[in-house]
């Protein structure tokens, strides 16, 4: 099978949550104290061995037996040492064990990027966001993860920490196709990083068919605004594409160019040009590129009033 069909069969029963119940198979439980004992673990225990954090989308994959690692690393213990947002500087610092709730709720980062709060909350229930966790979801690299979308809208990059040190790995690198990132076996993602700059702000706009669905579509945008004129401008899209990568066409149109419902409409339609979506359960194609088109601008009139404001 091929990492897009397995994608495929993977999205068709978890992103529609038909998820039968079923037992995993068996495996080995340890817990990390650290996350150098956790590296630690994963060099010892091969790529048979998966970290988990949140669990809500490894626990469905294992009882569908589409991951059967033999050990898995439970790294809830270290909520505590990743799970912070903190501003230093010109960045915006987020703990890869952040919980969805952490993130739906702190107001530093509403203020730096809303659209953490309107992707928040779109994302499931609370259940889910709870426990569910940023590193946990940037490392699933389903193409229909809200947050995955949120931080390549944002530019951000991630951290990863092995035994041989650290290293920082743009967004754009970091999905290296659908189910697949830039972590590596014995790796661990600890921090996502935001570039905060003045004058600017950001918006997200889902479609679902009901409360707490993943996306039929869902599009952010970020805008960045010096003397009436879009500095910059980043455009980012779930569930329509290998993977939630940002749209360097949309950025080029922007870039330079006053804010008018004219270009909403032509970086939308750059938008809905780019991506290849996929006739499914939650719609046809041309249905999820007319969204494509239409969420785009309206994330970027969002994205612009709140910058104007
Ligand atoms: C019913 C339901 C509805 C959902 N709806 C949505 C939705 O609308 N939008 C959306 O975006 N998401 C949705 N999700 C997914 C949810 O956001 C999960 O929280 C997220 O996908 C994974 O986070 P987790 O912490 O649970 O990761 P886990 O399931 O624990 O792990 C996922 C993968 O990441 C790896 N991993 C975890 N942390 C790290 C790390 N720090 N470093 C390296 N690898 C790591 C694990 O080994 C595993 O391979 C939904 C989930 C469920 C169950």
């Amino acid at each position: 099978m091929t990492v897009v069909e397995r994608a495929g069969s993977v999205s068709k029963y978890i992103n529609r949550g038909v998820v039968q119940m079923q037992v995993p198979a068996p495996f080995e439980y340890e817990r990390a104290t650290s996350v150098d004992h956790a590296i630690d673990l994963l060099e010892r225990l091969g790529s048979e061995a998966r970290l988990i954090a949140g669990g809500h989308s490894l626990l469905p994959m294992m009882r569908l037996r589409l991951a059967n690692p033999e050990y898995i690393i439970d790294i809830n213990d270290l909520a505590d040492e990743l799970g912070y947002i903190r501003t230093q500087g010109d960045t915006m610092y987020i703990g890869a064990m952040t919980r969805h709730r952490e993130l739906l709720e702190s107001n530093e980062l509403a203020a730096a990027f809303p659209i953490f709060r309107d992707a928040e909350k779109v994302i499931a229930d609370p259940v889910v966001r709870n426990r569910g966790t940023i590193g946990g979801s940037l490392c699933q690299a389903d193409p229909s993860e809200d947050l995955s979308a949120v931080c390549s809208t944002l530019d951000a990059e991630c951290v990863i920490r092995g035994s041989q040190g650290e290293r920082v790995v743009s967004m754009h690198d970091f999905h290296v196709g659908p189910y697949e990132t830039a972590v590596g076996d014995a790796e661990f993602l600890t921090e996502i990083r935001i570039p905060i700059r003045p004058n600017g702000s950001s918006a997200y706009h889902k479609v679902e068919r009901r409360a707490g669905d993943w996306a039929v579509v869902s599009a952010g945008a970020a805008v960045w605004i010096d003397d009436g004129v879009i500095s910059e401008g980043r455009v980012g899209l779930a569930a329509v594409g290998a993977n939630t990568a940002s749209i360097p066409d949309a950025a080029a149109a922007l870039a330079g160019a006053a804010p008018s419902e004219e270009l909403y409409a032509q970086v939308g339609a750059i938008a809905a040009a780019a991506c290849s979506p996929q006739t499914d359960g939650r719609g046809t194609a041309d249905y999820k590129r007319h969204l494509a088109n239409e969420l785009t601008q309206r994330a970027l009139r969002d994205a612009v009033a709140r910058a104007t404001a």
